[in-house]
């Protein structure tokens, strides 16, 4: 089936109690035992399953084409939870350029537990090659990745990973089910930030891993999983679900304004650099081609200013709002050296830029406002 038709019917049922079409928001955190003492949806303790949770599930495994997912409270408790399952006394391997919580949560977090930690440029696989090490349990991925969308050649790293015995994970916020599938270029998870284009909609924090298998893995993210309990509320789950039906549509379309916007700006005299896959310029084009349908609704961009002048352009954005995160129906714009703070590996003159779904000449306009051009 295509992913317009899983959206749109994927973890869909019809409520068998009510026959409503829209699920019903199952807040109950505990479900009655028969007489015989078993559960008659098999549902026992929220914290362990709940219908919405389920369905959500159902709908992000079929999605990314996988056998089983784990829906968790953000995208950062997801990879923390793959990050606990895959144990102390290893080897990661992150990107150095990846969202920054995310190297954040290995090197600080997991660091004193004992997790050795890599950080690399995987836009060249043979650095992920010499980083290798005998105890080496995961490889993570973002790709594009964050801030400045570069590319990681998911099915070659994925051949180093597991040549080392180790776990591949593609961080695929940005590339979505949608335009990137991970686990069919041979990866072993799929982590989203659902928060972002999956939610869609800037009003829910929520995040998953997607597996391709049914293995031991996802049985041990099950059970910290349930243990744990970072996991999504009813609500949650139904709002990701809602946004869900309409995400093949969202991303088209953004993707397709970004990558006007990208044009737009590349050929901008106050312009330094834009940063996007689906430019020529891009030093890993033709890898993005190759992995991807689409390039996605985020792009960077350097302006020939310095850090105060680059958020004042910003700032005389109209349609773009000041704001951190992704993947709404609003455009947002973000100096993210000043939001990563101390030790930040953004430009200082960077804006990054998340396209939402206004008409791509009216974002242009604004920019060519913005920019005094
Ligand atoms: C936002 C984001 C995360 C973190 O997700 P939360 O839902 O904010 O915890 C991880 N990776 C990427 C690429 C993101 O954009």
């Amino acid at each position: 089936m295509h992913i317009q038709t899983l959206a749109v019917h994927a973890g869909h049922d019809v409520d068998p109690a009510t026959a409503a079409v829209t699920p019903p928001i199952h807040l109950s955190t505990t479900f009655a035992r028969e007489a015989d003492g078993s559960y008659r949806g098999g549902f026992l303790y929220s914290r362990y399953a709940n219908p919405n949770r389920s369905a959500l599930e159902t709908c992000l495994a079929r999605l990314e084409g996988g056998a089983a997912a784990a829906a968790f409270a953000s995208g950062s408790a997801a990879t923390m939870t793959l990050l606990q399952a895959i144990g102390p006394a290893s080897h990661v391997i992150l990107p150095d350029d990846a969202y920054f919580g995310s190297i954040k949560l290995a090197r600080d977090v997991f660091g004193p537990w004992g997790m050795e930690v890599s950080i690399v440029d995987m836009t060249n696989p043979a650095n992920v090659s010499q980083a290798m090490r005998t105890n080496t349990k995961l490889v993570w991925l973002e790709t594009p990745s964050n801030p400045l969308l570069g590319i990681a050649d998911i099915a070659a790293l994925a051949d180093i990973a597991h040549r080392g015995g180790a776990v591949c994970a593609v961080d695929n916020t940005w590339g979505t089910p949608v335009l990137q599938r991970p686990l069919e270029l041979g990866a072993d998870v799929s982590m989203h930030s659902t928060t972002k284009y999956l939610g869609g909609h800037s009003d829910v924090l929520s995040g998953a891993l997607v597996f391709k298998a049914n293995d031991e893995l996802y049985q041990r993210v099950n059970s910290i999983q349930m243990t744990g309990g970072a996991v999504p509320s009813p609500f949650d789950c139904w709002l990701v679900m809602r946004g869900v039906r309409t995400l093949p549509l969202r991303v088209h379309a953004q993707s397709a304004s970004a990558m006007g916007l990208a044009e737009f700006l590349a050929k901008h005299p106050r312009v330094e650099a834009v940063h996007y896959p689906g430019l020529k310029s891009h030093p890993s084009h033709d890898v993005a081609c190759r992995q991807m349908s689409g390039f996605g609704g985020m792009l960077s961009v350097q302006v020939k200013a310095t850090a105060p002048e680059s958020i004042a352009i910003a700032d005389r954005l109209e349609l773009f709002t000041q704001a951190t995160s992704l993947g709404g129906t609003e455009s947002l714009i973000e100096h993210r050296a000043s939001v990563e703070g101390p030790g930040t590996r953004s430009p200082a003159n960077l804006l990054r830029v998340s396209v939402g779904l206004e008409h791509v000449d009216d974002l242009k306009e604004d920019f060519d406002r913005a920019l005094g051009g």
